[in-house]
C-alpha cells in the first residue's frame, strides 16, 4: 500500500474497541405554537427531525469527523454525544457507560468528566470577568480533582504550558489574547478534566486562516500526546481532510456515508457526498468523474419521502421517492443509497438527468 499524502492524516493506533458508542440516536424538536393558539387558528404540531437513528463507533485514539451542511443535523449530534441535550431516542455509550443513565448522579458525573467540548467561537465561550487561570481551573474545582489551591495553580501552568501559553497567562484576562490564543486557553480548560474524548465543534471556523492551522496541529499533538480521541464537526472538507481518520456524511439528519477519510475524500461513494466535495474546488478526486447537481436542501420540517436526496440525486431510481435505503456496507465503506443495493462497490452509472 502507498504511504498517504502529507495532508491526509494516517489512522492512529487504536485498540479496535470502541470507545464511543451511539446506537439509534434520534432528536425531535418541537416546533407547534403553543396549544391555545394552535385551537384558535387550528394549526397542527410541527416537529422536526434533526437527528434520525444515527449509529456512529469511535476508536480510542480516532478522529471521527461528521460532515455536512447548514441543518444537518452534525451539531446536535454534538450536543447529544457531549450531555448538553437529551435525546428523543436512542443511546450514547463512553467507555460502557451509558451518559445518560442515572441523571445527576456520581456515576454520571464521573462519566461526563471523560468528555469535553471545544467550542466554536472562543469569544463567547470564555467567561470575560474571569482570568484566565480561574477559567482553567473550574473543572478541576468542579469534578474535585485537586483540593489544595497551590497543587491546583501548579496543575493550571502546567496545562497552559501544554497548550503553547506561558504559565503567567494565568494571571490576564481573555480579552488579552488573539483568537488562536483564547481557543489555547478554552483547550487547556478542556483539558483540565483529564477527559478521553474530546467533541471539537468547528474549533477553527472563528479563527483568521493564518492560525487555523496551529490550532489544529495542536490539536492533533495532544491527541498523540494524551491519547485523546475526537469527534470533529465541521463544514470544511479541507480542514476534515487534514485532521480525521474516519468521516460520516450527515445529510437532513441521517448518516447516509461513512467511510476512512482517505477513501471517502479519493472515490466518495453517495451522490450526496460527492456533491458536497464537488461543491469544494480544493478538494481533489482523483479518478473520480465530477458531476454538479443542483438544487437546495429541501425544508426540514416536512423532508421528501424516501431517500431524503431524492429531489436532487441525478441517479434518483422511481423506489428512491418512497423506501428509505438501509446503510449497505461496501468495502471499507457504509452507504445509505438504493444504487449499492448489491453491496458492490461498482462505479456510478452515468446521470439519469
Ligand atoms: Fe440517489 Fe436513490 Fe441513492 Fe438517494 S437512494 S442517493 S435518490 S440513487
Amino acid at each position: 500500500m502507498s504511504a498517504a499524502p502529507d495532508h491526509i492524516a494516517e489512522a492512529p493506533a487504536v485498540d479496535g474497541v470502541p470507545l464511543v458508542e451511539v446506537e439509534g440516536l434520534g432528536r425531535v424538536f418541537d416546533l407547534s405554537k403553543r396549544w391555545l393558539n394552535r385551537l384558535l387558528d387550528g394549526s397542527g404540531k410541527v416537529t422536526l427531525t434533526a437527528v434520525d437513528g444515527v449509529d456512529i463507533a469511535i476508536n480510542r485514539g480516532e478522529t471521527y469527523a461528521l460532515v455536512g451542511e447548514s441543518g444537518s443535523g452534525k451539531s446536535t449530534i454534538a450536543r447529544m454525544v457531549v450531555g448538553l441535550l437529551p435525546p428523543t431516542s436512542g443511546s450514547v455509550h463512553i467507555g460502557g457507560a451509558d451518559i445518560w443513565a442515572e441523571s445527576g448522579g456520581p456515576r454520571q458525573r464521573q462519566i461526563r468528566r471523560r468528555i469535553q467540548m471545544i467550542f466554536q467561537d472562543p469569544f463567547a465561550s470564555l467567561n470575560p470577568r474571569w482570568r484566565v487561570g480561574s477559567i482553567v481551573a473550574e473543572p478541576i474545582k468542579a469534578f474535585g480533582l485537586i483540593a489544595d489551591a497551590r497543587d491546583r495553580e501548579a496543575r493550571v501552568g502546567e496545562l497552559l504550558a501544554l497548550v503553547g501559553l506561558d504559565p503567567r497567562d494565568a494571571g490576564k484576562f481573555p480579552h488579552e489574547f488573539s483568537g488562536g490564543q483564547r481557543q489555547r486557553i478554552a483547550i487547556a480548560r478542556a483539558l483540565a478534566s483529564e477527559p478521553e474524548f474530546i467533541v471539537c465543534d468547528e474549533p477553527t471556523s472563528a479563527l483568521d486562516v493564518s492560525v487555523q492551522a496551529q490550532v489544529l496541529n495542536l490539536l492533533r499533538e495532544l491527541q498523540e500526546r494524551l491519547g485523546l480521541t475526537y469527534l470533529f464537526i465541521s463544514h470544511n472538507l479541507a480542514v476534515v481532510r487534514h485532521m480525521a481518520t474516519r468521516v460520516g456524511v450527515l445529510y437532513l439528519g441521517r448518516l447516509v456515508e461513512e467511510a476512512p477519510a482517505r477513501e471517502l475524500f479519493a472515490a466518495p461513494k453517495q451522490p450526496y457526498t460527492r456533491m458536497l466535495l464537488d461543491a469544494v474546488p480544493d478538494i481533489g478526486m482523483e479518478g473520480v468523474e465530477r458531476q454538479s447537481i443542483a438544487g437546495e436542501i429541501p425544508n426540514p420540517i416536512n423532508p421528501p419521502a424516501g431517500c431524503h436526496f431524492n429531489p436532487r440525486c441525478p441517479y434518483v431510481m422511481p423506489h428512491c421517492k418512497t423506501i428509505v435505503p438501509p446503510l449497505y456496507q461496501v468495502g471499507n465503506a457504509k452507504v445509505l443509497c438504493h444504487l449499492y443495493a448489491d453491496g458492490v462497490d461498482a462505479a456510478l452509472p452515468p446521470p439519469a438527468r
